[in-house]
């Protein structure tokens, strides 16, 4: 269940001079349409952005609309590519009149960078780069730095606030499993029937092969694990489905 969309801009401005005009906006507008669960409210923030930007409504109204897709989702790279689309059928100076507007609402994502540098100096290993390869099977960014690549291999995994991975199992014939060994921030690791446990700098969890599980960090914190991987016979990782939003929300 999606957040319910609360506005009150029409009464604040003009209800008295235009009462149904901002009973209009309010109540039908906002309260029913953009309530309407048919498709989500990402969609319809980009869809707006774009209409208004068709229009060539660049006012204030246009970045209330962008400010709104950027706190439902959508990202700097996202608003990029939809302002570089929507161009080539709007117009040149439209493009170019958006982009100021968005460039400013986006702003501070180039901060957010600072915080994964900030989060950096305070663990010993390296973040590494974008966990691409295994991003299908989680949620949220992640990032992997290989630690040892003989003997016992050893990656160390970080994951950004709210970020985790999916339900998995570590299968082997014999052997195998995981150890995962805290070494920054705070997370949690779940087995499938029992409660998160939470992981904090030191922490230790032994994953025996065959137990369905998750691990990612807590929805307001980075989170890094270095996993090892035991040795076994035929081992695979079998991905499961993502863990229940509303469980994880549930999680501090
Ligand atoms: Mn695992």
């Amino acid at each position: 269940m999606s957040e319910k969309i609360v506005q009150t801009a029409g009464r604040e401005s003009l209800g008295e001079f235009a009462p149904m005009f901002a009973h209009l906006n309010d109540d039908v507008l906002f309260g029913e349409v953009w309530n309407e669960e048919a498709i989500s409210v990402k969609t319809r923030c980009i869809i707006t952005v774009v209409s208004l930007m068709a229009s060539g409504i660049t006012d204030s109204s246009l970045t209330y609309h962008l400010e709104n897709a950027k706190n439902h989702g959508v990202s700097r790279e996202e608003i990029a590519a939809i302002i570089t689309h929507a161009t080539m059928y709007v117009g040149w100076p439209k493009g170019w009149a958006v982009f100021r507007l968005a460039k400013d609402v986006w702003k501070e994502d180039a901060a957010a960078v600072t915080e994964k540098e900030k989060y950096q100096d305070s663990i010993f290993f390296p973040i590494g780069e974008s966990n691409d390869a295994f991003a299908d099977y989680f949620v949220g960014q992640s990032f992997l730095a290989p630690i040892s690549t003989e003997q016992v291999p050893i990656y160390n995994v970080t994951f950004e606030p709210g970020c985790r991975n999916n339900w998995h199992i570590h299968k082997a014939e014999s052997g195998g499993g995981q150890t995962l060994i805290c070494v920054g921030g705070r997370g949690y690791y779940q087995e499938w029937g029992k409660d998160a446990v939470e992981m904090t700098p030191g922490s230790v969890i032994n994953i025996p092969a065959g137990v369905k599980h998750w691990h990612g960090a807590a929805p307001d914190s980075w989170f890094s694990h270095l996993a090892i991987e035991i040795p076994g016979e035929e081992t695979a990782n079998e991905w499961c489905e993502p863990v229940c939003e509303e469980e994880y929300r549930r999680l501090k």
